[in-house]
């Protein structure tokens, strides 16, 4: 049976949501008369209900391919809950429990069907498909069709036959990474060429950016969980596995519950961590990159990176799984130039060609210069997906504290100068040395003593000529030679700089302080009234939305997020009709547990009766 209802309808009775966000509802409309697009949107802003809802409208059955087996499940209760009619199909499922579910599409009992790709091109499937009514197909995650994405899925290949066999079903390829090339991409490999192209602004303003040099990074990591997060959900992402086994066994012993996520580890165990991770609070998860897409937890507080990342195509979508459910969130990283080193080394001993390792290489000189940067970390950020952000945003690290800078031309002139004069081999602890003029056996046996940038550097410490290198490496004017050991060469840039023709700005250092809070976002949709009471309330409304979320043996943020809980903290709605005001609950969720949270409500109003007023 389709919905009668307009799409508007469906939002409001069935999603229990007011308003339409960003080119959700242009998107609907245009799915339902038939048409293809493509979408892209940051992660949190709603994609699933663009094609959720007019695959409830639309005849049949809408095809939803996901690459992520182990996320199905959820998808399907998420949905459920809210009364639609959903399934999946993967390999997860005996032949029996498969062939019910194809019973029901066949049927017409279905509004959705989610479904691995490497089903859905079967011979056996597509004729399934034949058999049927579909209203759509909805390509998730689509940039897993990009080959130059660490996504990628070969099987995402084979969906460029969908038009060919069905061209008259409307497809929909959603996702929420950024970059042009990667855009093409998706647009060639799945034939989307008269796809309609929705694109949203990338900005996540619900999150914080902040990044911190390394001193002892374990050290801070923990004292930034501690103060901003003690009771949240987060991702600490590092380089290596090794790392990550050893960050998440530092975590536990200081009393946090972390577990490691890596390729190198047993499938099922990794499973079984990654659905911890989704169903539990209070788990933070740390990991390789290898874990990730996909994950749709919507109240993840916090992404912390131990290294630089790669790219910042990397690190956007990596902090995007931050704060989905639009709460605030944060985005911390600690990094150093030994980092760069340590990917430079990483780039060159990795199988790319030469044209590869420079696109390479240059993506990661933009992550540097992301964290050196002066200017507000959104606009950089932004800047480099092609958008443009007309002021600071006001909500990130460098907005808050103001970054001093000062005319750094002449010890620029010097760190360049001792660079070329020592041969242009050595790094930045050797180079420094140098500068300082320390007696030094390795510098004699050079002959370095003797060049006329020895000991020309005493007006800056050491620790200060290190954030000099690092500077000059993030402005492009230092590269590093990775042929050699590692040391610095002169790009061509450095040239105006060294003859005096162009000016070289330097930031101060921020001072290491302890974590501070970080302000609120002025976007946040929903924040918890400051009082005791509230808190109260609020701890109460969470034991019950777990517990019901464990009789299901669901994940609690499937049951309400932790906004809609906000919401009752707030407006302390006394009937089923108040109840349904609720931002996030509809129809169904309003008759599943209406009664089950007014009850709560009304219990600790009546406790507290005559205390507030
Ligand atoms: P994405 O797939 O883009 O990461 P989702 O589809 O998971 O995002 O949506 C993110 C969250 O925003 C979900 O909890 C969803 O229910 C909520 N959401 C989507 N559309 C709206 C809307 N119009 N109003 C309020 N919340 C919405
Ligand atoms: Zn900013």
């Amino acid at each position: 049976m389709r919905n009668q209802n307009s799409p508007f309808e469906i939002l409001n009775a069935v999603f229990g949501y007011s308003a339409f966000q960003g080119h959700q509802e242009e998107i609907i409309h245009h799915l339902i008369a038939g048409n293809d697009a493509l979408v892209l949107m940051p992660t949190g802003s709603g994609k699933s209900i663009c094609y959720q809802i007019p695959a409830m409208i639309r005849r049949g059955v809408g095809i939803v391919i996901s690459p992520l087996i182990a996320l199905m499940q959820d998808q399907v209760d998420t949905v459920r809950q809210l009364g639609i009619r959903a399934e999946f199909l993967n390999s997860t499922l005996n032949p029996g429990e498969a062939r019910a579910v194809e019973l029901k599409m066949l049927s017409g009992e279905l509004d959705l069907l989610y479904v691995a790709p490497e089903r859905l091109v079967t011979s056996e499937f597509q004729r399934l498909l034949n058999q049927m009514d579909l209203a759509l197909f909805a390509i998730d995650e689509a940039h897993c069709v990009s080959q130059w994405g660490h996504d990628f899925r070969p099987e995402y290949l084979q969906l460029s036959v969908l038009p060919e066999r069905f061209p008259l079903i409307p497809r929909i390829a959603l996702t929420a990474t950024a970059d042009p090339v990667t855009r093409r991409e998706i647009v060639e490999k799945l034939r989307l060429e008269d796809a309609r192209q929705f694109i949203s602004s990338f900005d996540r303003p619900n999150i914080y950016y902040r990044v911190e040099l390394k001193e002892n990074e374990k050290a801070q990591l923990l004292d930034f969980i501690r103060t901003e997060h003690p009771e949240d959900s987060g991702i600490v992402y590092c380089l290596s596995r090794k790392r990550v086994e050893s960050t998440a066994k530092w975590l536990c012993e200081k009393g946090l519950t972390a577990l490691p996520y890596h390729a190198g580890m047993d499938q099922g165990l990794r499973l079984k961590h990654q659905r911890r991770f989704q169903q539990q609070e209070r788990v933070i998860m740390v990991a390789t990159i290898a874990f990730g897409m996909g994950i749709d937890k919507p109240d993840v507080r916090f992404v912390a990176h131990m290294d630089l990342p790669k790219t910042l195509e990397g690190y956007y979508q990596e902090t995007g799984r931050a704060g989905r459910d639009g709460q605030r969130a944060d985005a911390w990283m600690a990094y150093s130039l030994a980092d760069v080193v340590t990917l430079r080394r990483m780039l060159d001993a990795s199988d790319g060609d030469d044209k590869f390792k420079r696109i390479q290489q240059r993506k990661m000189e933009a992550v540097l210069g992301f964290c050196e940067t002066t200017k507000c970390r959104r606009q950089v950020l932004l800047a480099y997906f092609g958008e443009e952000l007309s002021r600071p945003c006001g909500y990130c690290d460098t907005c808050a504290g103001k970054v001093d800078t000062w005319d750094g031309t002449i010890v620029a002139q010097k760190a360049l100068s001792c660079v070329y004069r020592t041969g242009q081999r050595f790094g930045a602890a050797y180079l420094t040395d140098v500068l300082l003029g320390k007696d030094d056996e390795r510098i004699c046996s050079f002959g370095h003593d003797l060049v006329s940038t020895f000991g020309i550097g005493a007006e800056l410490s050491e620790r200060e000529w290190k954030s000099v290198f690092r500077q000059l490496v993030a402005a492009g004017l230092l590269s590093i030679d990775i042929d050699g050991k590692g040391g610095f060469r002169l790009s061509p840039l450095s040239r105006p700089v060294l003859r005096g023709e162009q000016k070289f700005e330097l930031r101060k250092d921020p001072v290491p302080i302890k974590s501070k809070k970080a302000p609120k976002p002025k976007n946040e949709r929903i924040d918890l009234p400051a009082d005791s009471t509230s808190t109260e309330l609020w701890e109460k409304l969470r034991a019950l939305r777990l517990d019901i979320a464990k009789k299901q043996s669901i994940a609690p943020f499937i049951i309400f997020h932790d906004s809609t809980l906000k919401e009752m903290v707030k407006y302390l709605p006394r009937s089923l009709e108040e109840m349904k005001e609720i931002s996030g609950i509809g129809q169904r969720k309003l008759e599943l547990y209406g009664e089950e949270f007014l009850a709560l409500i009304q219990e600790h109003l009546e406790e507290h009766k005559g205390a507030n007023q």
